[in-house]
């Protein structure tokens, strides 16, 4: 198996290939030898586990995957790495590579025809572009998925892991954890990358939950994102701007809802976004 935390055995298969990464495409790939069978190891709990990966890139995490799931499926979209993990991953024969943009294809479709009878997990470390809209896809489009384990800027962790109610919290924090219980596993330095970016990362998991009910989830969405649309202001404020209410008809609303009209969209839990989104679809009707 080609050694790719080798830092001398990953430049000459890039460059043998005529590859030099793309900034664009968020390629800095993982050469510290620990990181990757961590993740595999967070990924896959067990027997009988199906892994869907983004962005393989030139396969250091898609080996340790392959070494202990069932079957893993990789989306790639640089149709220059197909014939580098040809080669990385030659001799796993429960590796399939589609080429494709994981935010506009069907993954649902994906999980369904390949993973049968499998517990399925998503896997990747993240191109920092799309951490936010592919973790979305994930936990609302597949509702399939058990576990997913991400790398991600450590920024981005530490925001989408925040306590809830806590300063660091925002629109995402609310979100992820109405599909999942999400945990911070471990720190990665940028010195782990090639090339190094600017900022650390870390390893997130988020493992699915039920989700809590709520009668109209697209309207606590939209108050979940209304709500954080501007940070400094009181939760009043933005709301009434976002949904387009007057403050006057929202105020009562609030105060249904047991909130302050000073709140800040921060200190607010979960809960408090479920119990606002059930007197709003009542004392506001189509909004
Ligand atoms: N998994 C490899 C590793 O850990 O070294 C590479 C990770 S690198 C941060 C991100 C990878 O995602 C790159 O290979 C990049 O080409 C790929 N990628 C970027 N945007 C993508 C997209 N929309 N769909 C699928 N793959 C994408």
């Amino acid at each position: 198996m080609i050694n790719l935390t080798n830092q001398g055995e990953l430049s000459e298969l890039l460059s043998r290939h005529g590859i030099i990464l793309s900034k664009g495409l968020g390629q800095n790939f993982l050469i510290n030898p620990s990181v990757c069978p961590r993740m595999a190891e967070e990924a896959i709990p067990g027997e009988g586990w199906g892994v869907l990966e983004i962005g393989p890139g030139a396969g250091v995490l898609t080996q340790q995957l392959c070494l202990r799931a069932e079957k893993v499926v990789a989306v790639e979209l640089d149709s220059r790495l197909p014939p580098v993990l040809a080669e990385s991953l030659a001799g796993f024969e429960n590796f399939e590579l589609i080429s494709s943009d994981a935010l506009k294809m069907d993954l649902e479709g994906v999980i369904r025809e390949k993973f049968q009878g499998l517990s399925v997990a998503v896997c990747a470390n993240l191109p920092y572009y799309i951490t936010s809209p592919l973790i979305m896809k994930v936990l609302s489009e597949l509702p399939g998925v058990k576990k997913a384990v991400f790398m991600v800027q450590l920024e981005a962790a530490q925001r989408i892991c925040a306590p809830e109610g806590s300063r660091e919290s925002g629109a995402i924090t609310v979100a992820v954890r109405y599909y999942s219980n999400p945990e911070l596993l471990f720190r990665v330095s940028r010195g782990s990358f090639l090339p190094p970016p600017n900022v650390d990362s870390a390893v997130i998991s988020l493992t699915r939950r039920e989700t809590p009910p709520v009668s109209d989830e697209a309207l606590f969405f939209r108050i979940v994102r209304g709500g954080f649309s501007q940070r400094r202001k009181t939760l009043l404020n933005s709301l009434s701007s976002a949904l387009g209410v007057g403050k006057d008809r929202l105020l009562p609303v609030l105060e249904e809802a047991g909130l302050s009209p000073q709140i800040r969209p921060e200190a607010m839990k979960l809960e408090d976004f479920l119990r606002l989104t059930e007197v709003a679809a009542l004392r506001l009707g189509k909004i």
